[in-house]
Protein backbone atom coordinates (compact mmCIF):
# COMPACT_ATOMS: atom_id res chain seq x y z
CA UNK A 1 0.00 0.00 0.00
CA UNK A 2 1.44 3.35 -0.97
CA UNK A 3 1.48 6.32 1.44
CA UNK A 4 1.48 8.81 -1.16
CA UNK A 5 -1.89 10.86 -0.82
CA UNK A 6 -1.12 13.46 -3.56
CA UNK A 7 1.83 13.17 -5.47
CA UNK A 8 4.15 16.23 -4.51
CA UNK A 9 5.67 16.64 -7.66
CA UNK A 10 2.47 17.14 -9.29
CA UNK A 11 0.87 19.34 -6.69
CA UNK A 12 3.91 21.54 -7.30
CA UNK A 13 3.66 21.51 -10.94
CA UNK A 14 0.03 22.98 -10.84
CA UNK A 15 0.70 25.13 -8.27
CA UNK A 16 3.87 26.73 -9.42
CA UNK A 17 4.39 25.87 -13.13
CA UNK A 18 0.59 26.00 -14.41
CA UNK A 19 -0.87 28.34 -11.63
CA UNK A 20 2.22 30.85 -10.61
CA UNK A 21 0.74 30.53 -6.69
CA UNK A 22 4.59 32.48 -5.96
CA UNK A 23 3.32 35.39 -7.90
CA UNK A 24 0.41 35.90 -5.22
CA UNK A 25 3.37 36.84 -2.23
CA UNK A 26 3.74 39.94 -4.39
CA UNK A 27 -0.17 40.75 -3.46
CA UNK A 28 0.03 43.01 0.09
CA UNK A 29 -2.17 40.23 2.42
CA UNK A 30 0.50 37.80 1.53
CA UNK A 31 3.64 39.61 1.45
CA UNK A 32 5.18 38.17 4.58
CA UNK A 33 4.88 34.70 2.85
CA UNK A 34 7.16 33.31 0.21
CA UNK A 35 7.29 29.86 -2.01
CA UNK A 36 9.14 28.34 0.80
CA UNK A 37 6.72 29.20 3.48
CA UNK A 38 4.19 27.84 1.01
CA UNK A 39 5.97 24.74 0.53
CA UNK A 40 7.02 24.31 4.20
CA UNK A 41 3.23 24.64 5.18
CA UNK A 42 2.17 22.48 2.40
CA UNK A 43 4.83 19.70 3.80
CA UNK A 44 3.34 20.31 7.14
CA UNK A 45 0.19 19.34 5.89
CA UNK A 46 1.21 16.65 3.99
CA UNK A 47 3.20 14.86 6.71
CA UNK A 48 0.63 15.84 9.73
CA UNK A 49 -2.33 13.56 7.00
CA UNK A 50 0.03 10.71 7.04
CA UNK A 51 0.85 10.59 10.59
CA UNK A 52 -2.40 11.96 12.48
CA UNK A 53 -5.53 11.14 9.11
CA UNK A 54 -4.44 8.20 7.31
CA UNK A 55 -3.30 5.91 10.79
CA UNK A 56 -6.70 4.96 11.56
CA UNK A 57 -8.81 6.03 8.22
CA UNK A 58 -9.79 2.15 7.97
CA UNK A 59 -10.26 1.55 11.28
CA UNK A 60 -12.66 4.66 11.67
CA UNK A 61 -14.53 2.84 8.50
CA UNK A 62 -14.83 -0.32 9.82
CA UNK A 63 -15.97 0.77 14.01
CA UNK A 64 -18.29 3.66 12.95
CA UNK A 65 -19.13 5.80 15.80
CA UNK A 66 -22.11 4.71 18.05
CA UNK A 67 -24.73 6.19 20.36
CA UNK A 68 -24.13 4.92 23.54
CA UNK A 69 -26.05 6.03 26.78
CA UNK A 70 -26.95 9.03 25.43
CA UNK A 71 -23.00 10.37 24.38
CA UNK A 72 -21.22 9.36 20.70
CA UNK A 73 -18.51 6.77 21.36
CA UNK A 74 -15.72 6.95 18.28
CA UNK A 75 -11.95 6.33 17.99
CA UNK A 76 -10.02 8.52 20.15
CA UNK A 77 -7.34 9.06 16.86
CA UNK A 78 -10.17 11.03 15.43
CA UNK A 79 -9.95 13.74 18.81
CA UNK A 80 -6.15 13.94 18.03
CA UNK A 81 -6.18 14.46 14.52
CA UNK A 82 -8.84 16.96 15.25
CA UNK A 83 -6.86 18.20 17.83
CA UNK A 84 -3.33 18.14 16.31
CA UNK A 85 -5.25 19.88 12.77
CA UNK A 86 -5.99 22.65 15.17
CA UNK A 87 -2.88 23.76 16.91
CA UNK A 88 -0.95 23.03 13.86
CA UNK A 89 -3.44 26.14 12.85
CA UNK A 90 -5.05 24.96 9.72
CA UNK A 91 -8.63 25.73 11.39
CA UNK A 92 -7.55 29.75 11.01
CA UNK A 93 -5.21 29.36 8.15
CA UNK A 94 -6.92 30.80 5.47
CA UNK A 95 -7.47 34.24 7.61
CA UNK A 96 -6.12 36.96 8.85
CA UNK A 97 -3.13 37.80 11.25
CA UNK A 98 -5.40 39.58 13.31
CA UNK A 99 -7.87 36.70 14.01
CA UNK A 100 -5.01 34.44 15.02
CA UNK A 101 -4.50 33.39 11.35
CA UNK A 102 -1.61 32.03 8.90
CA UNK A 103 -3.15 34.61 5.81
CA UNK A 104 -2.62 31.78 3.66
CA UNK A 105 -3.88 32.03 0.16
CA UNK A 106 -7.00 29.71 -0.78
CA UNK A 107 -4.96 28.34 -3.36
CA UNK A 108 -2.25 27.22 -0.39
CA UNK A 109 -5.12 26.09 2.00
CA UNK A 110 -6.75 24.10 -0.23
CA UNK A 111 -3.80 22.04 -1.25
CA UNK A 112 -3.01 21.86 2.19
CA UNK A 113 -6.54 20.41 2.96
CA UNK A 114 -6.28 17.72 -0.25
CA UNK A 115 -4.02 15.72 2.20
CA UNK A 116 -6.07 16.01 4.82
CA UNK A 117 -9.26 14.49 2.60
CA UNK A 118 -6.92 12.05 0.81
CA UNK A 119 -6.02 10.13 3.69
CA UNK A 120 -9.13 10.44 5.68
CA UNK A 121 -12.24 12.04 4.38
CA UNK A 122 -14.66 10.88 6.98
CA UNK A 123 -12.13 12.56 10.29
CA UNK A 124 -10.96 15.87 7.75
CA UNK A 125 -14.77 16.85 7.61
CA UNK A 126 -15.24 17.89 11.26
CA UNK A 127 -12.44 20.48 10.98
CA UNK A 128 -13.48 21.81 7.46
CA UNK A 129 -16.93 22.12 9.00
CA UNK A 130 -15.63 23.89 11.56
CA UNK A 131 -13.98 26.53 9.44
CA UNK A 132 -17.47 26.70 7.39
CA UNK A 133 -19.49 27.53 9.95
CA UNK A 134 -16.72 29.75 11.46
CA UNK A 135 -16.59 31.34 8.33
CA UNK A 136 -20.49 32.35 8.27
CA UNK A 137 -20.25 33.78 11.42
CA UNK A 138 -17.07 36.13 10.57
CA UNK A 139 -18.54 37.33 7.79
CA UNK A 140 -22.24 37.84 9.00
CA UNK A 141 -22.17 37.58 12.40
CA UNK A 142 -22.41 40.74 14.56
CA UNK A 143 -19.75 41.29 16.97
CA UNK A 144 -21.37 39.77 19.98
CA UNK A 145 -21.54 36.44 18.24
CA UNK A 146 -18.09 36.98 16.52
CA UNK A 147 -16.23 37.27 20.23
CA UNK A 148 -18.52 34.64 21.49
CA UNK A 149 -17.74 31.91 19.03
CA UNK A 150 -15.21 32.74 16.87
CA UNK A 151 -12.33 32.50 18.85
CA UNK A 152 -13.44 29.35 20.10
CA UNK A 153 -14.14 27.60 16.82
CA UNK A 154 -10.87 28.84 15.38
CA UNK A 155 -8.96 27.39 18.29
CA UNK A 156 -10.66 23.64 18.08
CA UNK A 157 -12.34 24.63 21.05
CA UNK A 158 -15.84 24.14 19.57
CA UNK A 159 -16.88 22.85 16.30
CA UNK A 160 -19.50 23.37 13.62
CA UNK A 161 -21.89 22.36 11.61
CA UNK A 162 -24.43 22.99 8.97
CA UNK A 163 -28.02 22.52 9.08
CA UNK A 164 -30.04 22.99 6.40
CA UNK A 165 -31.68 19.40 5.38
CA UNK A 166 -34.93 18.43 6.66
CA UNK A 167 -36.48 15.09 6.20
CA UNK A 168 -39.01 16.44 3.51
CA UNK A 169 -36.78 19.16 2.29
CA UNK A 170 -33.26 18.21 0.95
CA UNK A 171 -32.81 19.76 -2.51
CA UNK A 172 -35.72 21.97 -2.14
CA UNK A 173 -34.54 24.39 1.18
CA UNK A 174 -37.62 26.72 0.03
CA UNK A 175 -39.65 24.21 1.97
CA UNK A 176 -38.16 23.75 5.10
CA UNK A 177 -40.29 23.81 8.11
CA UNK A 178 -38.16 24.25 10.94
CA UNK A 179 -39.46 27.58 12.90
CA UNK A 180 -37.90 30.57 14.91
CA UNK A 181 -40.07 32.62 17.22
CA UNK A 182 -38.52 35.50 18.34
CA UNK A 183 -38.23 36.63 22.22
CA UNK A 184 -38.37 39.61 24.64
CA UNK A 185 -35.09 38.53 25.83
CA UNK A 186 -33.80 38.84 21.83
CA UNK A 187 -32.84 35.40 21.02
CA UNK A 188 -35.11 33.05 18.79
CA UNK A 189 -36.82 30.01 20.01
CA UNK A 190 -36.05 27.39 17.65
CA UNK A 191 -38.14 24.16 16.62
CA UNK A 192 -37.71 21.37 14.18
CA UNK A 193 -35.87 18.46 12.74
CA UNK A 194 -33.31 18.20 10.63
CA UNK A 195 -31.55 15.37 8.87
CA UNK A 196 -28.07 14.02 7.66
CA UNK A 197 -26.21 16.99 9.83
CA UNK A 198 -22.33 16.02 9.61
CA UNK A 199 -21.01 16.18 13.16
CA UNK A 200 -24.04 16.92 14.26
CA UNK A 201 -23.12 15.06 17.87
CA UNK A 202 -19.57 13.56 18.65
CA UNK A 203 -17.18 13.18 21.45
CA UNK A 204 -14.30 15.67 20.28
CA UNK A 205 -15.26 19.14 20.88
CA UNK A 206 -16.02 21.36 24.27
CA UNK A 207 -19.29 22.37 22.54
CA UNK A 208 -21.10 22.34 18.98
CA UNK A 209 -22.04 25.67 17.02
CA UNK A 210 -24.91 24.41 14.57
CA UNK A 211 -25.50 27.39 11.76
CA UNK A 212 -29.59 26.38 11.26
CA UNK A 213 -31.90 27.75 8.66
CA UNK A 214 -35.46 28.16 9.73
CA UNK A 215 -38.16 30.11 8.94
CA UNK A 216 -39.51 33.36 11.03
CA UNK A 217 -42.81 33.01 12.28
CA UNK A 218 -44.96 34.85 9.27
CA UNK A 219 -42.15 34.95 6.90
CA UNK A 220 -43.04 35.16 3.76
CA UNK A 221 -42.76 31.82 1.04
CA UNK A 222 -40.31 30.12 -0.20
CA UNK A 223 -36.40 30.78 -0.29
CA UNK A 224 -37.64 34.35 0.76
CA UNK A 225 -38.67 33.45 3.98
CA UNK A 226 -34.81 31.53 5.31
CA UNK A 227 -33.32 33.11 7.95
CA UNK A 228 -29.89 32.09 9.48
CA UNK A 229 -29.54 31.47 13.17
CA UNK A 230 -26.85 29.99 15.56
CA UNK A 231 -27.58 27.04 17.68
CA UNK A 232 -25.10 26.47 20.49
CA UNK A 233 -25.16 22.46 21.92
CA UNK A 234 -24.64 24.23 25.22
CA UNK A 235 -25.07 28.12 26.14
CA UNK A 236 -22.53 30.42 26.17
CA UNK A 237 -21.95 33.00 28.42
CA UNK A 238 -20.99 36.17 27.56
CA UNK A 239 -16.62 34.85 26.94
CA UNK A 240 -18.09 32.36 25.21
CA UNK A 241 -17.53 29.59 28.03
CA UNK A 242 -20.12 26.82 27.85
CA UNK A 243 -22.36 26.46 30.33
CA UNK A 244 -26.10 24.67 30.28
CA UNK A 245 -27.43 22.34 27.70
CA UNK A 246 -29.38 24.19 24.52
CA UNK A 247 -32.59 22.25 23.39
CA UNK A 248 -31.05 20.74 20.82
CA UNK A 249 -30.57 17.04 20.78
CA UNK A 250 -29.45 13.80 18.94
CA UNK A 251 -32.74 11.98 17.45
CA UNK A 252 -30.28 9.03 15.74
CA UNK A 253 -27.15 8.22 14.05
CA UNK A 254 -27.16 7.41 10.65
CA UNK A 255 -25.63 4.67 9.02
CA UNK A 256 -23.90 5.11 5.54
CA UNK A 257 -22.16 3.93 2.76
CA UNK A 258 -19.04 5.55 3.14
CA UNK A 259 -17.72 8.45 5.15
CA UNK A 260 -18.46 6.33 8.34
CA UNK A 261 -16.13 8.66 10.34
CA UNK A 262 -18.00 11.19 10.18
CA UNK A 263 -21.36 11.63 12.28
CA UNK A 264 -25.03 11.96 10.44
CA UNK A 265 -27.10 12.70 12.72
CA UNK A 266 -30.88 13.16 12.88
CA UNK A 267 -31.48 16.51 15.28
CA UNK A 268 -34.09 17.86 16.84
CA UNK A 269 -34.28 21.49 18.17
CA UNK A 270 -36.80 22.37 20.59
CA UNK A 271 -38.65 19.06 21.37
CA UNK A 272 -37.14 18.45 24.94
CA UNK A 273 -36.39 21.91 26.27
CA UNK A 274 -36.59 25.21 24.91
CA UNK A 275 -34.07 25.63 22.30
CA UNK A 276 -32.27 29.29 21.72
CA UNK A 277 -31.34 30.36 18.54
CA UNK A 278 -29.50 33.82 17.71
CA UNK A 279 -30.27 35.38 13.96
CA UNK A 280 -27.18 36.34 11.87
CA UNK A 281 -27.37 39.07 9.72
CA UNK A 282 -30.56 40.29 8.66
CA UNK A 283 -34.05 38.32 8.98
CA UNK A 284 -34.89 36.43 5.72
CA UNK A 285 -31.65 36.17 4.03
CA UNK A 286 -30.17 33.18 5.68
CA UNK A 287 -30.16 31.27 2.01
CA UNK A 288 -28.41 34.26 0.45
CA UNK A 289 -25.76 33.91 3.67
CA UNK A 290 -25.57 30.40 3.32
CA UNK A 291 -24.76 30.83 -0.76
CA UNK A 292 -22.72 32.86 -0.34
CA UNK A 293 -20.72 30.27 1.56
CA UNK A 294 -21.25 28.00 -0.61
CA UNK A 295 -18.99 28.48 -3.47
CA UNK A 296 -16.54 28.07 -0.55
CA UNK A 297 -18.45 24.76 0.23
CA UNK A 298 -18.91 23.29 -2.97
CA UNK A 299 -14.99 23.67 -4.11
CA UNK A 300 -14.35 21.66 -0.82
CA UNK A 301 -16.33 19.07 -1.74
CA UNK A 302 -15.00 18.85 -5.71
CA UNK A 303 -11.46 18.87 -4.32
CA UNK A 304 -12.59 16.24 -2.10
CA UNK A 305 -13.86 13.69 -4.99
CA UNK A 306 -10.53 15.01 -6.64
CA UNK A 307 -8.19 13.74 -4.50
CA UNK A 308 -10.27 10.62 -2.94
CA UNK A 309 -9.54 9.87 -6.79
CA UNK A 310 -6.36 10.67 -6.64
CA UNK A 311 -5.57 8.75 -3.49
CA UNK A 312 -7.14 5.60 -5.12
CA UNK A 313 -5.30 5.90 -8.51
CA UNK A 314 -2.24 6.28 -6.40
CA UNK A 315 -3.15 2.84 -4.45
CA UNK A 316 -4.09 1.13 -7.68
CA UNK A 317 -0.43 2.42 -9.96
CA UNK A 318 1.19 0.81 -6.71
CA UNK A 319 -0.51 -2.11 -7.46
CA UNK A 320 -0.44 -2.78 -11.10
CA UNK A 321 3.83 -2.20 -10.64
CA UNK A 322 4.02 -4.66 -8.46
CA UNK A 323 1.41 -7.74 -9.27
CA UNK A 324 2.69 -10.55 -11.83
CA UNK A 325 -0.22 -11.62 -14.21
CA UNK A 326 0.05 -13.41 -17.89
CA UNK A 327 2.34 -12.03 -20.83
CA UNK A 328 1.89 -10.01 -23.70
CA UNK A 329 -0.49 -11.48 -26.28
CA UNK A 330 2.40 -11.59 -28.59
CA UNK A 331 4.26 -13.84 -26.34
CA UNK A 332 3.33 -17.84 -27.30
CA UNK A 333 6.44 -19.54 -24.74
CA UNK A 334 4.09 -19.99 -21.90
CA UNK A 335 7.61 -20.35 -19.33
CA UNK A 336 8.27 -16.63 -20.15
CA UNK A 337 7.82 -14.86 -17.28
CA UNK A 338 4.64 -13.31 -16.30
CA UNK A 339 4.79 -9.35 -16.55
CA UNK A 340 3.63 -6.80 -14.06
CA UNK A 341 0.09 -5.99 -14.92
CA UNK A 342 0.81 -2.46 -15.99
CA UNK A 343 2.65 -3.86 -18.71
CA UNK A 344 -0.96 -4.71 -20.32
CA UNK A 345 -2.60 -1.43 -22.31
CA UNK A 346 -5.95 -2.59 -20.93
CA UNK A 347 -4.43 -1.45 -16.91
CA UNK A 348 -2.64 1.41 -18.35
CA UNK A 349 -6.22 2.73 -20.23
CA UNK A 350 -7.71 2.20 -16.65
CA UNK A 351 -4.49 4.50 -14.71
CA UNK A 352 -4.76 6.80 -17.38
CA UNK A 353 -7.97 7.74 -17.23
CA UNK A 354 -7.78 7.79 -13.44
CA UNK A 355 -4.50 9.93 -13.99
CA UNK A 356 -6.89 11.99 -16.52
CA UNK A 357 -9.73 12.39 -13.94
CA UNK A 358 -7.78 13.35 -10.93
CA UNK A 359 -5.29 15.05 -11.75
CA UNK A 360 -7.72 16.82 -13.95
CA UNK A 361 -10.14 17.42 -11.53
CA UNK A 362 -7.19 18.51 -9.31
CA UNK A 363 -6.54 21.35 -11.73
CA UNK A 364 -9.95 22.44 -11.87
CA UNK A 365 -10.15 22.88 -7.96
CA UNK A 366 -7.53 24.29 -7.80
CA UNK A 367 -7.97 26.95 -10.69
CA UNK A 368 -11.28 27.50 -8.71
CA UNK A 369 -9.52 28.17 -5.38
CA UNK A 370 -7.08 30.73 -7.49
CA UNK A 371 -10.34 32.28 -8.55
CA UNK A 372 -11.14 32.82 -5.06
CA UNK A 373 -7.85 34.13 -4.14
CA UNK A 374 -7.90 36.87 -6.88
CA UNK A 375 -11.59 37.65 -5.96
CA UNK A 376 -10.82 38.94 -2.84
CA UNK A 377 -6.87 40.09 -2.85
CA UNK A 378 -6.37 41.14 -7.09
CA UNK A 379 -4.85 44.44 -6.64
CA UNK A 380 -6.84 45.35 -9.85
CA UNK A 381 -10.70 46.25 -8.60
CA UNK A 382 -11.90 44.97 -12.34
CA UNK A 383 -9.95 41.69 -12.01
CA UNK A 384 -11.41 40.96 -8.64
CA UNK A 385 -14.93 41.57 -9.95
CA UNK A 386 -13.80 39.01 -13.15
CA UNK A 387 -12.67 36.47 -10.82
CA UNK A 388 -15.71 36.72 -8.74
CA UNK A 389 -18.16 36.05 -11.79
CA UNK A 390 -16.24 34.03 -12.90
CA UNK A 391 -16.07 32.08 -9.61
CA UNK A 392 -19.81 31.80 -9.76
CA UNK A 393 -20.12 30.44 -13.59
CA UNK A 394 -17.57 27.70 -12.55
CA UNK A 395 -18.66 26.60 -9.46
CA UNK A 396 -21.16 24.05 -10.33
CA UNK A 397 -18.62 22.64 -12.57
CA UNK A 398 -16.39 22.82 -9.87
CA UNK A 399 -18.26 20.79 -7.34
CA UNK A 400 -19.65 18.23 -10.04
CA UNK A 401 -17.07 17.31 -12.67
CA UNK A 402 -14.84 16.10 -9.74
CA UNK A 403 -17.47 14.26 -7.98
CA UNK A 404 -18.77 12.68 -11.01
CA UNK A 405 -15.36 11.45 -12.14
CA UNK A 406 -13.47 10.98 -8.80
CA UNK A 407 -15.83 8.20 -8.10
CA UNK A 408 -15.46 6.75 -11.58
CA UNK A 409 -11.87 6.93 -11.07
CA UNK A 410 -12.09 4.66 -7.60
CA UNK A 411 -14.18 2.40 -9.88
CA UNK A 412 -11.73 2.04 -12.31
CA UNK A 413 -9.13 1.40 -9.34
CA UNK A 414 -10.71 -1.43 -7.81
CA UNK A 415 -10.56 -2.96 -11.29
CA UNK A 416 -6.67 -2.47 -12.17
CA UNK A 417 -6.93 -4.40 -8.15
CA UNK A 418 -8.89 -7.56 -9.72
CA UNK A 419 -10.62 -10.11 -7.24
CA UNK A 420 -8.64 -7.64 -4.47
CA UNK A 421 -9.90 -4.88 -5.40
CA UNK A 422 -13.35 -6.21 -4.54
CA UNK A 423 -12.34 -7.29 -0.79
CA UNK A 424 -12.02 -4.85 2.35
CA UNK A 425 -8.41 -6.15 2.46
CA UNK A 426 -7.47 -3.19 -0.08
CA UNK A 427 -8.32 0.15 0.04
CA UNK A 428 -9.93 0.92 -2.83
CA UNK A 429 -13.19 0.02 -2.18
CA UNK A 430 -13.37 2.54 0.81
CA UNK A 431 -12.25 4.95 -1.35
CA UNK A 432 -15.45 4.31 -3.56
CA UNK A 433 -17.51 4.31 -0.96
CA UNK A 434 -16.14 7.21 0.60
CA UNK A 435 -16.43 9.17 -2.79
CA UNK A 436 -19.99 7.90 -3.80
CA UNK A 437 -21.28 10.62 -0.94
CA UNK A 438 -19.69 13.82 -3.69
CA UNK A 439 -21.91 14.06 -6.55
CA UNK A 440 -24.96 13.51 -3.11
CA UNK A 441 -24.71 16.37 -1.29
CA UNK A 442 -23.72 20.34 -1.20
CA UNK A 443 -26.80 20.32 -3.72
CA UNK A 444 -27.02 17.07 -5.80
CA UNK A 445 -25.31 16.97 -9.17
CA UNK A 446 -28.90 17.07 -10.88
CA UNK A 447 -29.32 20.22 -8.91
CA UNK A 448 -25.63 21.53 -10.23
CA UNK A 449 -26.83 20.98 -13.31
CA UNK A 450 -30.15 23.11 -13.54
CA UNK A 451 -27.97 26.03 -11.21
CA UNK A 452 -25.44 25.91 -14.25
CA UNK A 453 -27.92 26.02 -17.43
CA UNK A 454 -31.17 27.41 -15.42
CA UNK A 455 -29.17 30.31 -14.37
CA UNK A 456 -24.86 30.97 -14.30
CA UNK A 457 -24.68 30.76 -18.19
CA UNK A 458 -27.08 33.66 -18.84
CA UNK A 459 -26.52 35.87 -15.14
CA UNK A 460 -25.30 39.54 -15.93
CA UNK A 461 -26.12 39.06 -19.59
CA UNK A 462 -23.84 36.01 -19.99
CA UNK A 463 -20.82 38.06 -18.74
CA UNK A 464 -19.53 35.36 -16.80
CA UNK A 465 -19.63 33.13 -20.04
CA UNK A 466 -17.50 35.69 -22.10
CA UNK A 467 -14.88 36.21 -19.76
CA UNK A 468 -13.92 32.15 -19.35
CA UNK A 469 -14.19 32.12 -23.37
CA UNK A 470 -11.00 35.18 -22.89
CA UNK A 471 -9.35 33.55 -20.68
CA UNK A 472 -9.53 30.33 -22.54
CA UNK A 473 -8.22 32.12 -25.75
CA UNK A 474 -5.19 32.91 -23.71
CA UNK A 475 -4.65 28.91 -23.35
CA UNK A 476 -5.79 28.08 -26.91
CA UNK A 477 -3.22 31.11 -28.41
CA UNK A 478 -0.41 29.57 -26.04
CA UNK A 479 -0.06 26.52 -27.19
CA UNK A 480 3.44 26.14 -29.00
CA UNK A 481 3.92 22.38 -29.87
CA UNK A 482 2.25 20.32 -32.92
CA UNK A 483 0.81 18.42 -30.06
CA UNK A 484 -0.65 21.03 -28.16
CA UNK A 485 -1.74 22.88 -31.03
CA UNK A 486 -3.79 20.23 -32.58
CA UNK A 487 -5.04 19.81 -28.71
CA UNK A 488 -6.06 23.14 -28.85
CA UNK A 489 -7.93 23.45 -32.40
CA UNK A 490 -10.10 20.13 -31.51
CA UNK A 491 -10.85 22.34 -27.87
CA UNK A 492 -11.61 25.05 -30.07
CA UNK A 493 -13.71 23.74 -32.44
CA UNK A 494 -16.01 21.94 -29.73
CA UNK A 495 -16.10 25.62 -27.94
CA UNK A 496 -17.59 26.67 -31.26
CA UNK A 497 -20.43 24.19 -31.22
CA UNK A 498 -20.95 24.19 -27.48
CA UNK A 499 -21.52 27.87 -28.18
CA UNK A 500 -24.09 27.36 -30.74
CA UNK A 501 -26.11 24.98 -28.47
CA UNK A 502 -26.02 27.09 -26.00
CA UNK A 503 -27.34 30.02 -27.92
CA UNK A 504 -30.43 28.11 -28.77
CA UNK A 505 -30.66 26.96 -25.39
CA UNK A 506 -31.11 30.03 -24.36
CA UNK A 507 -33.55 30.82 -27.25
CA UNK A 508 -35.71 28.44 -25.86
CA UNK A 509 -35.66 29.30 -21.92
CA UNK A 510 -36.46 32.75 -23.91
CA UNK A 511 -39.32 31.51 -25.37
CA UNK A 512 -40.76 29.94 -22.21
CA UNK A 513 -39.70 26.50 -22.93
CA UNK A 514 -38.23 26.00 -19.47
CA UNK A 515 -39.16 22.28 -18.75
CA UNK A 516 -37.92 21.21 -21.95
CA UNK A 517 -34.62 23.30 -22.28
CA UNK A 518 -34.10 22.33 -18.51
CA UNK A 519 -34.51 18.46 -18.77
CA UNK A 520 -31.15 17.49 -19.85
CA UNK A 521 -29.40 19.88 -17.87
CA UNK A 522 -27.03 17.04 -16.93
CA UNK A 523 -26.10 16.48 -20.78
CA UNK A 524 -24.98 20.42 -20.79
CA UNK A 525 -22.89 19.88 -17.75
CA UNK A 526 -21.37 16.64 -18.79
CA UNK A 527 -20.15 18.74 -22.27
CA UNK A 528 -19.36 22.08 -20.42
CA UNK A 529 -17.49 20.35 -17.78
CA UNK A 530 -15.54 18.26 -20.04
CA UNK A 531 -14.62 21.17 -22.04
CA UNK A 532 -13.82 23.05 -19.03
CA UNK A 533 -11.21 19.96 -18.09
CA UNK A 534 -10.10 19.99 -21.56
CA UNK A 535 -8.58 23.40 -20.92
CA UNK A 536 -7.20 22.57 -17.60
CA UNK A 537 -5.74 19.80 -19.31
CA UNK A 538 -4.47 21.97 -22.32
CA UNK A 539 -3.01 23.94 -19.69
CA UNK A 540 -0.71 21.40 -17.55
CA UNK A 541 -0.06 20.08 -21.84
CA UNK A 542 0.78 23.69 -22.56
CA UNK A 543 3.07 23.97 -19.09
CA UNK A 544 4.81 20.39 -19.93
CA UNK A 545 5.40 20.86 -23.50
CA UNK A 546 7.83 24.18 -22.59
CA UNK A 547 9.25 22.72 -19.90
CA UNK A 548 9.81 19.24 -21.31
CA UNK A 549 12.70 21.13 -23.79
CA UNK A 550 14.80 21.88 -20.75
CA UNK A 551 13.97 19.08 -18.47
CA UNK A 552 17.69 17.38 -16.79
CA UNK A 553 16.80 14.20 -15.02
CA UNK A 554 15.00 11.23 -16.31
CA UNK A 555 12.26 11.76 -13.68
CA UNK A 556 11.78 15.59 -15.06
CA UNK A 557 11.55 14.33 -18.48
CA UNK A 558 9.40 11.10 -17.54
CA UNK A 559 6.72 13.56 -15.12
CA UNK A 560 6.18 16.00 -18.32
CA UNK A 561 6.30 13.34 -20.81
CA UNK A 562 3.46 11.30 -18.58
CA UNK A 563 1.36 14.75 -18.31
CA UNK A 564 1.24 15.10 -22.02
CA UNK A 565 0.34 11.53 -22.19
CA UNK A 566 -2.62 12.06 -20.16
CA UNK A 567 -3.63 15.52 -21.75
CA UNK A 568 -3.64 12.92 -24.90
CA UNK A 569 -5.59 10.46 -23.40
CA UNK A 570 -8.29 13.08 -21.89
CA UNK A 571 -8.30 14.66 -25.73
CA UNK A 572 -8.60 11.39 -27.91
CA UNK A 573 -10.87 9.30 -25.89
CA UNK A 574 -12.24 12.18 -23.26
CA UNK A 575 -13.29 15.21 -24.76
CA UNK A 576 -14.97 13.00 -28.26
CA UNK A 577 -17.59 11.35 -25.45
CA UNK A 578 -19.40 15.18 -25.78
CA UNK A 579 -20.86 14.60 -29.20
CA UNK A 580 -23.52 12.54 -27.41
CA UNK A 581 -24.60 15.59 -25.73
CA UNK A 582 -24.18 18.38 -28.36
CA UNK A 583 -26.24 15.90 -30.25
CA UNK A 584 -29.36 15.17 -27.80
CA UNK A 585 -29.05 18.94 -26.73
CA UNK A 586 -29.13 19.83 -30.15
CA UNK A 587 -31.87 18.18 -31.04
CA UNK A 588 -33.59 19.22 -27.55
CA UNK A 589 -34.41 15.64 -26.56
CA UNK A 590 -38.02 14.95 -24.93
CA UNK A 591 -37.12 11.35 -24.14
CA UNK A 592 -36.46 11.85 -20.70
CA UNK A 593 -39.27 14.70 -20.31
CA UNK A 594 -42.36 13.12 -22.25
CA UNK A 595 -41.83 9.54 -19.79
CA UNK A 596 -44.66 8.95 -17.85
CA UNK A 597 -44.31 7.77 -14.58
CA UNK A 598 -47.17 5.16 -14.90
CA UNK A 599 -45.16 3.86 -18.11
CA UNK A 600 -42.31 2.44 -15.59
C1 LIG B 1 -23.51 11.65 4.22
C2 LIG B 1 -24.30 12.91 4.06
C3 LIG B 1 -23.88 14.06 4.69
C4 LIG B 1 -24.66 15.22 4.60
N1 LIG B 1 -24.30 16.32 5.34
C5 LIG B 1 -25.17 17.36 5.42
C6 LIG B 1 -24.94 18.44 6.32
O1 LIG B 1 -23.92 18.47 7.02
N2 LIG B 1 -25.86 19.43 6.41
C7 LIG B 1 -26.99 19.42 5.66
O2 LIG B 1 -27.79 20.33 5.78
N3 LIG B 1 -27.26 18.41 4.79
C8 LIG B 1 -26.37 17.38 4.66
N4 LIG B 1 -26.63 16.35 3.81
C9 LIG B 1 -27.85 16.38 3.03
C10 LIG B 1 -27.60 16.56 1.54
O3 LIG B 1 -27.20 17.87 1.26
C11 LIG B 1 -28.88 16.13 0.82
O4 LIG B 1 -28.95 14.72 0.94
C12 LIG B 1 -28.91 16.55 -0.63
O5 LIG B 1 -29.01 17.94 -0.74
C13 LIG B 1 -30.08 15.92 -1.38
O6 LIG B 1 -31.27 16.06 -0.68
P1 LIG B 1 -32.21 14.78 -0.40
O7 LIG B 1 -31.35 13.73 0.20
O8 LIG B 1 -33.39 15.22 0.33
O9 LIG B 1 -32.58 14.26 -1.84
P2 LIG B 1 -33.80 14.81 -2.72
O10 LIG B 1 -33.81 16.28 -2.70
O11 LIG B 1 -35.03 14.09 -2.35
O12 LIG B 1 -33.34 14.34 -4.18
C14 LIG B 1 -33.51 13.01 -4.66
C15 LIG B 1 -33.19 12.98 -6.15
O13 LIG B 1 -34.07 13.83 -6.86
C16 LIG B 1 -33.34 14.78 -7.61
N5 LIG B 1 -34.06 16.06 -7.58
C17 LIG B 1 -34.57 16.70 -6.52
N6 LIG B 1 -35.14 17.84 -6.89
C18 LIG B 1 -34.98 17.95 -8.20
C19 LIG B 1 -35.35 18.93 -9.17
N7 LIG B 1 -35.97 20.07 -8.83
N8 LIG B 1 -35.02 18.71 -10.46
C20 LIG B 1 -34.35 17.60 -10.83
N9 LIG B 1 -33.99 16.64 -9.95
C21 LIG B 1 -34.29 16.81 -8.66
C22 LIG B 1 -31.99 14.89 -6.94
O14 LIG B 1 -30.98 15.33 -7.84
C23 LIG B 1 -31.77 13.46 -6.46
O15 LIG B 1 -31.23 12.69 -7.50
C24 LIG B 1 -25.83 15.22 3.82
C25 LIG B 1 -26.21 14.06 3.14
C26 LIG B 1 -25.47 12.92 3.26
C27 LIG B 1 -25.92 11.67 2.54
Amino acid sequence: MTDTLIDRRDLAFQLYEVMDTEALTQRERFSEHSKDTFDAVIETADKMAKEKFANHNSAADKDEPKFVNGQVEMLPDVKQAFDAYAEAGFLAGRYGYDLGGMQLPESVMAACNGFFTAANPGTAGYPFLTTAAANLIRVFGNEEQKTKFLPNMLSGRYSGTMALTEPHAGSSLADIRTSATPTDDGHYLIKGAKIYISGGEQSITENIVHMVLAKIKGAPAGVKGISLFIVPKFHVDENGNPGERNGVSLAGLIHKLGYRGTTSTALSFGDDAPCHGYLVGEPHQGLKYMFQMMNEARIGVGFGAAVIGYRGYMHSLEYAKDRLQGRKASEKNPESPQVPIIDHADVRRMLLAQKAYSEGGLALCLYGARLMDDQHTHPDEQKRMEAGKLLDLLTPVIKAWPSEFGPKANDLAIQVYGGAGYTREYPVEQCWRDNRLNPIHEGTNGIQALDLLGRKIWQDQSHGLQLLMQEMQVDLQAATTDRCQQWALSLSETLQQAVKVTQSLGKSLMGGEVDKTLANASCYLHLFGHIIVSWMWLRQANAAANALASANSDSERNFYQGKLQAAQYFFHWELPTVAQDLVLLRNQDDTCLNMKADWF
